[in-house]
């Protein structure tokens, strides 16, 4: 098959052919119809989260089974599909609890083996991870719905518990941060966006953001306190940066929640403790979405509420692999990088 290889890190990953993926006993088989570029594969092509070189990245995809193994009972050959970014053991207590995205012998296609900037990927324990694709649903707007959506939708639901009337923050706008925004205006958020690109404060407020900031602002905790009315009652750091961390926190309202979704550099990231103390504030660490928790949020998908296809900014094939990671050495894109495969 055909995959993006890294063969060191930073090094321009070369589209080659390699064999193709042996199926898991427990796993499947998968024929990439789209993958998404997301800033977790750039980091692991840097080396900022190691991987074992050489190595395929990728980890937001979805496309359709080509090979089952035999231990598998919930799938079968020809089904559509898109799997979490953190794929469970299927067995643990935590899988067992409905909790795989923190499963402690999780496998991540794309960073713990290979990933999905290829024609084909393996994925393991298939019956506890994998999601049926509604039929109406292209592979290039579900192809985000494996990370940045389904993380954006699980901050914002289940860890910030956004209500309507609620202000939401969102800290970066690039695909997790504008996921957020969207995702927090359909359930009635007054989201406030924050970014330093001009461009992603307008496809922010396009996609429902009440008040776009400027992320340059002096002061600017006091200055979303002032529009808000005494702070966020959600803030979410969808960038992944410590000043900005701090700055989702101290934006808060009393008793609000801040959700660290973002990934930060390895080591201790201050937060002002005590505001979360005077304040009673909570925090919140977001590690994806687990298979159980897709049906609410593609039924919301279905019915029109959440529009992720309207996230997808440049459609481009396995060759442009090289450059969109290149690329996001600079600002995020303004909308998800997606790769089609197949035609
Ligand atoms: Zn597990
Ligand atoms: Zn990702």
């Amino acid at each position: 098959m055909k995959a993006v290889v890294y063969a060191g890190y930073g090094a321009t990953p070369a589209l080659t052919e390699v064999p193709d993926p042996a199926c898991p006993a427990d796993g499947v088989v998968i024929a990439v119809g789209a993958t998404g570029v997301c800033r977790s594969d750039w980091h692991a092509w840097k080396g900022h989260d190691p991987v074992v070189l050489p190595h395929i990245g990728g980890h937001e995809f979805a496309g359709v089974i080509v090979t089952a193994g035999l231990e598998v009972t919930a799938w079968h050959t020809g089904d559509r599909v898109t799997v979490p970014f953190a794929c469970g053991c299927g067995r643990c207590e935590h899988c067992l609890a409905g909790d795989a995205q923190v499963c402690p012998r999780q496998t991540q296609p794309g960073f713990t083996g290979p990933g999905a900037f290829a024609e084909l990927v393996a994925v393991h324990a298939a019956d506890a991870n994998l999601v049926a694709l509604p039929a109406d649903l292209d592979f290039v707007t579900t192809a985000c719905l494996g990370c940045r959506f389904a993380t954006a939708f699980r901050a914002v639901t289940a860890h910030g518990r956004v209500r309507p009337g609620h202000w939401l923050a969102v800290h970066g706008c690039g695909g997790v941060g504008l996921s957020a925004v969207m995702i927090g205006a359909a359930l009635g958020a007054r989201v406030l966006a924050v970014d330093v690109s001009a461009a992603a404060l307008d496809r922010a407020r396009e996609l429902g953001a009440e008040v776009a900031v400027d992320a340059g602002t002096a002061d600017l905790p006091a200055a979303i306190g002032e529009v808000t009315g005494g702070g966020a009652h959600v803030s979410i750091d969808a960038l992944g940066s410590p000043a900005l961390a701090a700055d989702s926190v101290r934006c808060l309202r009393r008793r609000g929640r801040h959700v660290q979704v973002g990934l930060l550099p390895r080591g201790p990231v201050p937060l002002p403790m005590d505001l979360v103390i005077a304040r009673e504030l909570e925090i919140y660490g977001s590690h994806g979405m687990a298979a159980r928790d897709y049906p609410a949020m593609l039924a919301m998908v279905a019915d029109g509420t959440l529009r992720p296809g309207l996230l997808v900014g440049e459609v481009i094939g396995l060759e442009d692999v090289s450059r969109a990671l290149a690329a996001m050495d600079g600002l995020t894109p303004a909308g998800m990088t997606v790769v089609r495969l197949g035609g």
